[in-house]
């Protein structure tokens, strides 16, 4: 049984579940399944390491960060491996990208915690008001299933090196590499309660973790509904709230084609469009449209589906049957609100192999001719479908991006540099990429509005969750 972490030790729980590889449908392992008691064991455990780690000097405890990312270095090809069975990620990302960030996120934050500094505000010559960031106490952190790692490591690095104590709940859909890091946590030499983390659903681990009262801050990345949900029930607490997207990708006529082709086929199929960046409405301005969608096409079709295991896969399995009919439900809701389908659709990919025959694999999927009012156009399917619109001048083409729920990332391809200065001024999302696919520097602030949350976390950003502010005054 994959069991939790609890105050440095490996806790089983009453209940179980069982974890699926969904590639093959085959049973990975039963794993604990926590509730209001094993959170309460992990909270108690976290408050009462606090203290001693909040006081452990920033360099120590960079030190002890650095030494996790050297261990998740090392294990790079386990960890990896582990991630691609669990959520059918193909492993050329996995292995390159997702889980090598992860060790970079614990040296970034290592850096970030020896150099936190305060302002000073004098008033004349009377009185100076200084400010201290201090940590904020015991941490809930809750990642989702689609990058698990990376984000569970996105939280924990800042919220450990900042000087917090954590709970780490896992998606119950993604439990194997959470676990990993638990054991590599300690192996790193950070302190037993430091660091807890807790397997199980939402409805039970994760709603006891947000109401609990010693739980001072909640880190959430997830979806819209349930981070309603926690904001309305967990109390006074500081929140950061990563939540779901629906990302426009707006190509002017003058844009490089040949790269935004390459880029908006990237931002919509990587990760098996499993993505909350995903750049899955794509505007095209009218002159070019036809070419541009013709190309699109004829590039996702060539995308290869199969064996997440298999180095040259470039689309994996969707998480679960579940998610599969959620997807391929909107596929047939696209059809039936008369978008054109240029790739993919219900059927399965040709050739699969017999061993994956039970998976949860889907075609990369391209409807043109969308009309922005379409369902399949404002929700967020979070799968390898893809949206592509016609829009006649700046003015429509921003109108139309910003018709929507939803505010995470966008996309800007244009050569006209005060055309894509103001549009990424008017476009209501968290982050603007120009000419760019997503790429991340560890210092930019992370994060979205609208119904894509609020707070950001990224650099210094991560300050607003997992630190206090104080000001101190002196009369002089
Ligand atoms: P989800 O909201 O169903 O679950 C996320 C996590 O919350 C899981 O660990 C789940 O167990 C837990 N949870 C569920 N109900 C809960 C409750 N009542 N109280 C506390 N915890 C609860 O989301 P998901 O399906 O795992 O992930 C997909 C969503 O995450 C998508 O909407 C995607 O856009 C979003 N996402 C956002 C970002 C971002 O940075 N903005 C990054 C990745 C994923």
């Amino acid at each position: 049984m994959l069991k939790h972490w609890i105050n440095g030790k490996e806790v089983e729980s009453k209940e179980t579940f069982t974890n699926y590889n969904p590639a093959t449908m085959e049973e990975i392992c039963e794993v604990a399944s926590g509730g209001e008691k094993e959170i309460n064991e992990a909270v108690l455990a976290a408050k009462e390491a606090f203290p001693k780690w909040a006081n452990t000097p920033a360099k120590e405890r960079a030190k002890l960060m650095r030494n996790l990312g050297e261990l998740i270095d090392k294990n790079v090809p386990k960890i990896a491996e582990l991630e691609t069975k669990d959520t059918g990620l193909p492993i050329h990302q996995t292995k390159n990208v997702l889980i090598p960030r992860a060790s970079h996120n614990f040296n970034f934050f290592a850096e970030v915690c020896t150099r936190m500094d305060g302002h000073t505000y004098p008033v004349d010559d009377q009185m100076l008001n200084y400010t201290l960031y201090q940590p904020v106490g015991v941490c809930g952190l809750i990642s989702p299933w689609n990058v698990p790692f990376m984000t569970a490591t996105w939280k924990t690095a800042p919220c450990l090196a900042l000087g917090n104590t954590a709970v780490l709940k896992m998606s119950e859909l993604s439990p194997l590499t959470a676990h990993q890091l638990g054991q590599l946590a300690l192996e790193a030499g950070i302190p037993s309660g430091v660091l807890n983390v807790i397997q199980g659903y939402g409805s039970t681990a994760g709603a006891a973790l947000t109401k609990h009262h010693d739980v001072r801050a909640i880190s959430f990345t997830g979806g819209t509904a349930t981070g309603r949900q926690i904001m309305a029930s967990a109390g006074i607490k500081k929140y950061s709230m990563e939540l779901g997207g629906k990302s426009p990708v707006i190509i002017f006529d003058d844009a490089d084609l040949e790269r935004a082709l390459d880029a908006a086929l990237f931002t919509i199929f990587s990760l098996n469009g499993e993505r909350c960046t995903a750049g899955s409405r794509i505007f095209i301005q009218e002159s070019v449209y036809d070419k541009f969608v013709a190309e699109f096409a004829r590039r996702a079709k060539r995308l290869i589906v199969g064996d997440p295991t298999d180095p040259s896969t470039q689309v994996g399995s969707m998480i679960t049957k579940q998610h599969y009919d959620k997807v391929t439900g909107y596929i047939d809701i696209g059809m039936k609100e008369g978008a054109c389908l240029l790739a993919g659709g219900l059927e399965r990919p040709a050739d699969l192999p017999v061993h994956l025959s039970k998976g949860q694999f889907i075609q990369p999927t391209v409807f043109a001719n969308v009309d922005n009012k379409m369902r399949i156009a404002q929700e967020e399917i979070f799968g390898p479908v893809v949206c592509l619109m016609k829009f006649k001048d700046e003015t429509e083409g921003l109108k139309l991006a910003n018709d929507v729920e939803y505010g995470l990332a966008s996309y800007i391809w244009t050569q006209d540099i005060g055309k894509a200065h103001r549009v990424a001024r008017g476009i209501e999302a968290g982050m603007v990429f120009i000419n760019s696919q997503n790429v991340r520097d560890l210092r930019q602030p992370f994060g979205g509005v609208k119904a894509s949350g609020t707070g950001r976390e990224g650099g210094n950003y991560s300050f607003e969750v997992f630190t206090e502010i104080k000001n101190v005054c002196i009369s002089m």
